[in-house]
């Protein structure tokens, strides 16, 4: 049981089951969004749930749980297509992630976030297996939801400044690499099965920086739990690498290819966190939009007071513009895509980093606002355990922080604009 004490009526509980708030966002989206991704969005939204029902998850448990039977289903990640690995999407791309983000989010957002987290694995595995069996292998595992992964960047001397790490590989005749140093604040490290890594042949030399899969069970592997308090049920952690010897059919990048590598994934990872972010502003909106047309207070739904009414507006409009641009982003980056073979013209590849630090930073942020507001719009309702609002206060307490603080996305932003100007 989620909770032990009620506080809010069985029947705006009731009124505000998945369902209902699901439908709140198809309402939305139906005018703005094609009939391939309404159709996709509502597939996923029927699995949570049916998914919800039949095995009365309540939200209290193991997050990890969950992975397997949400992989069976391919709804772990559709960046890709992973014909590689015969899972052959039909739905795939920005787009159709935008809509797996939108359903698997409102069911769950500590779920969510924590695949995000294996995404950022998935990621970097898709774009250079050079057909190795050993990363396919890894691959599938990862996007059938059979094993975790987590991605080691941050160092605990080297957080914004991630190019300068301390870590270190060194390289080997084999082509095999050992990698040695701490990591901190990996998205499900001690859960994951494989971990994506990055050291350099020389602290504090980006350009000599490479990039690896790492199995965890390989010996050097030394991992404990980070405790962040505002999202419980995340195994978040601190990760000691002694002497990982990875051999050289799990290098990603050798040394010297790890920045660009870096900052492709970071591109994907800042979309992604974006996504999260204005799925997490549908959930708390949701919520907020049925209560108080359903709490009455002096003798009216709340609704009716222009305090909560209007504020509601405002929160709602602003999240609507944000996800019209999300999704049309997202259509564009697919079409390029496509029309590119994959190999967008460096010009429009750099302008969509820009364009993904711009919704990073702004999604982020709305999302802290548009949480704490909705739970504030429903009193004591909004910060009691009885729903998941609870999850979406905690969760988007920490969104500026994860994928590069808000003053790491402004200082891209500003370099931007000097790019910018040195073009005229
Ligand atoms: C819940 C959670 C999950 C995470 N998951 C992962 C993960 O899976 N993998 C991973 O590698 N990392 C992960 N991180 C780490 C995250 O990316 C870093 O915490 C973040 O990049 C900031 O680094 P830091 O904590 O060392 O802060 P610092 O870099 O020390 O920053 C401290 C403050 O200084 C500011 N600052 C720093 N440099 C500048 C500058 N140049 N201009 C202006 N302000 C500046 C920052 O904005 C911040 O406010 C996670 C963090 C959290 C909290």
């Amino acid at each position: 049981m989620r909770f032990k004490c009620q506080a809010v009526k069985d029947e705006i509980l009731e009124k505000m089951n998945l369902e209902n708030r699901y439908k709140i966002v198809n309402i939305n989206l139906k005018a703005i969004c094609s009939e391939e991704q309404m159709n996709f969005l509502k597939q996923v939204q029927d699995f949570c749930v049916n998914y919800e029902k039949t095995k009365n998850i309540d939200h209290t448990e193991d997050i990890y749980s969950y992975f397997p039977d949400f992989g069976a289903k391919g709804y772990i990640s559709r960046f890709h297509k992973f014909d590689e690995i015969d899972q052959n999407y039909k739905e795939w791309g920005l787009a159709m992630e935008m809509m797996r983000y939108l359903a698997v989010d409102m069911f769950d957002t500590q779920f969510s976030m924590s695949i995000g987290a294996t995404t950022l694995a998935i990621n970097p595995c898709q774009s250079h297996h050079q057909g190795r069996s050993e990363v396919l292998e890894a691959l599938k595992d990862l996007v059938t939801g059979q094993a975790l992964g987590c991605i080691l960047i941050t160092e605990p001397e080297r957080g914004s400044d991630a190019t300068h790490m301390v870590s270190t590989c060194e390289q080997h005749d084999d082509g095999s690499y050992s990698i040695s140093g701490t990591k901190i604040f990996s998205t499900n490290g001690p859960k994951a099965k494989w971990a994506v890594a990055y050291a350099c042949l020389e602290q504090n030399k980006g350009e000599t920086m490479g990039q690896f899969l790492i199995n965890t069970s390989w010996d050097g592997w030394n991992v404990e739990r980070v405790q962040i308090p505002w999202v419980p049920r995340i195994w978040i952690g601190k990760e000691e690498l002694k002497n990982i010897k990875v051999p050289k059919e799990y290098v990603l990048g050798p040394a010297g290819r790890g920045i660009p590598n870096l900052f492709m994934g970071l591109t994907m990872e800042r979309i992604g966190i974006a996504f999260e972010n204005i799925a997490e502003c549908w959930g708390a909106l949701s919520h907020a939009m049925i209560y108080s047309n359903m709490r009455l207070q002096f003798g009216k739904p709340i609704l009716n007071f222009q305090g909560v009414g209007f504020t509601l507006a405002d929160l709602w409009s602003q999240v609507g513009t944000i996800t019209l641009g999300l999704l049309k982003l997202s259509e564009k980056y697919d079409e390029k895509h496509e029309k590119f073979n994959g190999k967008i013209p460096k010009d429009m590849a750099q302008m969509f980093e820009l364009n993904a630090s711009m919704f990073k930073y702004r999604a982020s942020m709305l999302a802290e606002r548009v949480a704490y507001e909705c739970a504030n719009l429903m009193g004591g309702a909004g910060v009691s355990d009885n729903t998941l609002m609870q999850d979406l206060l905690g969760i988007t307490r920490i969104q500026e922080i994860v994928g590069g603080t808000r003053q790491i996305q402004q200082y891209i932003l500003g370099r931007g604009i000097r790019s910018l100007y040195k073009l005229l």
